[in-house]
């Protein structure tokens, strides 16, 4: 009989370090508060809806390398270390579901957007990248609630 296949429940720190890919496995009582690579505070369900953080996929013949997810599997909400791909999709979904915003100002959010979609690796950091993340997020500063990493 090949084992269940499953997924386990994972604890990550703010700034996506893995704090273990099954929390399961942990010892009982052996929580983890604070992140021993950064010192930051140690998740273990999603911020927005409190939702477990989808962990490793256990299953026959699966590698066992993890990489923890961006978005919440329950609710879709990102994580606080969600990456700069994974915030751009955030904030043009959220550009979608925002209504009453003036047509004008949305117009200009989703061309910045895709101006920072469109960017390279080689532009990243750039004066011109860090315009425009200032830009939206002075132009919308509601769609930025609860996104996380933000650029400084
Ligand atoms: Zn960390
Ligand atoms: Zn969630």
């Amino acid at each position: 009989m090949p084992p269940e296949s499953y997924f386990t429940s994972a604890a990550v720190c703010r700034r996506g370090h893995v704090a273990t890919s099954d929390l399961n496995r942990r010892a009982h009582g052996e929580w983890l508060q604070h992140c021993t690579v950064c010192g930051a505070e140690v998740l273990s369900w999603c911020p927005h809806c409190g939702t477990r953080i989808k962990g490793r996929h256990i299953a026959p013949a699966v590698g066992a390398t993890y990489a923890p997810p961006e978005f919440c599997d329950f609710c879709g909400g990102p994580f606080p270390w969600v990456g700069r791909e994974g915030r751009i999709y955030e904030l043009e979904n959220r550009l979608l579901a925002t209504e009453g915003l003036d047509p004008a100002i949305a117009g200009m959010l989703r061309d910045w957007l895709n101006a920072l979609a469109a960017m390279g690796p080689d532009d990243y950091g750039s004066a011109k990248e860090v315009e425009l993340w200032q830009r939206i997020r002075e132009s919308a500063p509601t769609l930025w609630e609860n996104l996380g990493a933000s650029e400084h």
